[in-house]
């Protein structure tokens, strides 16, 4: 996992050095995600489960980096009429309300819809949050009976451990490169982050200038107790 670590460090510090665009930075760990889980897929002869129109894990609660966002919200904005992003805005703001209160594994529990879903499929899917692009199923049962039962954390994982294992070490050594350019690192809740940076076209110039982006009632809370997300957890 140490290679892992060091690769995903050193290729997102070269592109950094090209090219410092939340768009830029956003499509070079998704593709290093990619590169990764499509290794590791064709290695082990994997049968993932996930498929077009599934969408369980669009109920759970996802986090994000700033430069994510700020990706969404450009998409957005480029996608989407006056009216359309009116209608968008009212369902975010409903959603950061009913989230607001809860604590991680309360949220995890609740099976609370994404905002950005859309007549069941991802509204945003090309620069989708690379969490969202991670995740995978090798079980669409075990997906359905923890949506069908959203609290219970003895269904087992759904995500192959190989998978798992090398994006989170390539998760952490992307992390430590954008600590390194001195770009903001903190993990923010997507709902949250994404209502600030439609609210606040300004808060893109914080994040360039290596402030953090978003306040910190939009930045993710700490996990309470260790394994107690569900086994479906995008966040595993
Ligand atoms: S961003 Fe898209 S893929 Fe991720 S949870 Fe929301 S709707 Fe699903």
């Amino acid at each position: 996992m140490n290679v892992v670590y060091k690769e995903e460090n050193a290729s997102l510090i070269q592109s950094l050095k090209k090219n410092r665009s939340p768009e830029n930075i956003h499509e070079t760990v998704v593709k290093f995600y990619d590169r990764i889980s499509n290794r590791i897929v064709a290695d082990n002869q994997l049968n993932i489960a996930c498929e077009r129109g599934c969408c369980y894990c669009c109920y759970l609660r996802v986090e994000v980096r700033a430069h994510e966002v700020f990706t969404i919200a450009r998409f957005i904005h480029e996608k989407r009429s006056e009216q359309e992003m009116e209608i968008l805005t009212n369902k975010l703001r409903s959603t950061v309300n009913a989230i607001g209160g809860l604590t991680r594994e309360e949220h995890f529990a609740r099976n609370i819809e994404c905002s950005l879903l859309l007549d069941g499929e991802c509204s945003v899917y090309s620069v989708r949050p690379s969490l969202c692009h991670k995740h995978h199923s090798m079980d669409a049962d075990r997906c359905r009976r923890s949506f069908q039962n959203p609290s219970d954390v003895s269904i087992p994982p759904v995500g192959h451990p190989l998978i798992i294992q090398s994006t989170r070490a390539a998760i952490l050594g992307f992390s430590d490169a954008l600590d390194k350019v001195g770009l903001d690192s903190t993990l923010y809740e997507l709902n949250a982050s994404l209502l600030a940076a439609l609210d606040h076209p300004e808060y893109g110039k914080k994040w360039r200038k290596g402030k953090k982006a978003f306040p910190r009632s939009a930045e993710a809370k700490p996990r309470l107790v260790e394994g107690s997300l569900r086994s479906s957890s995008i966040l595993r």
